[in-house]
């Protein structure tokens, strides 16, 4: 049995109706509609956010598929049968892109009844601290409706170290629940609201930010810089945490042309992981990239990190059927099984066992 540590099966019901400029997002939620404007527009490129563009396209594409359930299966069958799944919520009512057609409630409601029906399902709950009575979301999902976990996605706006976000840590603390978190920079999912208001939510940083010059992406990633868990993990030593993505194929790559660069995140991200010994890393995301299949082999001979990354696609957020066989066939054979089982077995195991039954 393995585990595929983090996708989603969100629908496109559940993204804000201003996710994407001028009314886009109205005309791409009909079928002419979404085959007119996605066909231009995939070839003329008019957006300086492209790829916000692409992900809303796949955002539909998928989501289109009919429930959370038919989403799913979508993505297990490239995967053994018994394998495992960390399905992530998103509750997207806080970027500033507008009102979200499903209520955040019904979208908790599906993905807890799919993970009763498939015990393969290992639900997450997304907190956004802006919610209001977001303790109470967080209690019914996980003694009610069987969620396992706890995601975070801080470039939507708040910072890892919010202070009301420390009564969810201590819930997840003390019932040994995981925590993963969003942690890439210059993700086209990120605040969209004013930039006046943006400024003001970065003000809520503990270090002092100078946002003169700093794009809307370069902004919204010093919400989601590894460095703010320092704090979380100085207060919750026993929280298990894990940073999504590895700090991003970007990272991966300027530490390949660039290897001395301390600011790096891919060389935070490994430095915190020897040091803190709840602290995992996912592979999601950015693995879809051949390139960095052999950094990953010799990554995992050192023995401080072997055993804490996790194996993880992030379906459906890169393009489908390619990336699934690249991650569930293409990256184990290069491995081999001995560290490919390190990853998508051993530590998840470790990862996400929890006390809750
Ligand atoms: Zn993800």
């Amino acid at each position: 049995m393995i585990y595929n540590s983090h996708i989603h099966t969100f629908k496109d019901a559940d993204i804000p109706r201003g996710f994407l400029p001028l009314g886009l997002v109205r005309i791409l939620s009909t079928k002419p509609g979404f085959k007119l404007i996605s066909r231009v527009l995939n070839n003329i490129n008019p957006f300086s956010d492209n790829d916000a563009f692409d992900r809303y396209v796949k955002f539909v594409e998928i989501g289109r598929l009919g429930t959370q359930e038919d989403i799913f299966k979508e993505c297990q069958r490239f995967y053994p049968r018994n394998s495992r799944f960390g399905v992530l919520a998103m509750d997207m009512a806080y970027m500033g892109a507008g009102r979200v057609p499903r209520d955040y409630a019904d979208q908790l409601k599906e993905l807890g009844k799919l993970g009763q029906k498939h015990p393969e399902v290992i639900p997450f709950v997304h907190i956004d601290p802006r919610r209001e009575d977001y303790m109470s979301v967080l209690k019914k999902c996980v003694e009610e409706w069987g969620f396992r976990g706890v995601k975070v996605y801080p470039p939507l706006g708040y910072f890892p170290y919010d202070e009301r976000m420390y009564p969810v840590y201590e819930y997840c603390q003390k019932h040994e629940l995981p925590v993963i978190t969003h942690c890439s920079p210059f993700n086209p999912v990120h605040f969209k609201g004013k930039k006046k208001e943006l400024k003001k939510l970065l003000q809520k940083s503990r270090d002092k930010i100078d946002t003169r010059g700093m794009s809307r992406k370069v902004m919204c990633s010093q919400f989601t810089n590894p460095l703010n868990w320092e704090h979380v993990m100085a207060d919750f030593p026993d929280l298990k945490i894990c940073l999504g993505h590895f700090g991003s194929s970007h990272y991966w790559k300027e530490f390949l042309d660039n290897p001395g660069n301390e600011a790096n995140w891919f060389l935070i991200i490994k430095g915190m992981i020897e040091k803190y010994p709840n602290l995992y890393s996912d592979i999601s995301f950015t693995l879809n990239e051949q390139e960095f299949f052999p950094m990953l082999k010799v990554l995992l001979q050192d023995t401080a990190l072997k055993p804490k990354v996790l194996f993880g696609s992030d379906y459906y957020m890169v393009e489908t059927e390619a990336t699934e066989r690249r991650f569930s066939i293409d990256l184990r054979a290069y491995l081999g099984e001995d560290d490919f089982m390190t990853i998508a077995k051993d530590n998840p195991e470790r990862f996400f066992h929890t006390k809750m039954k």
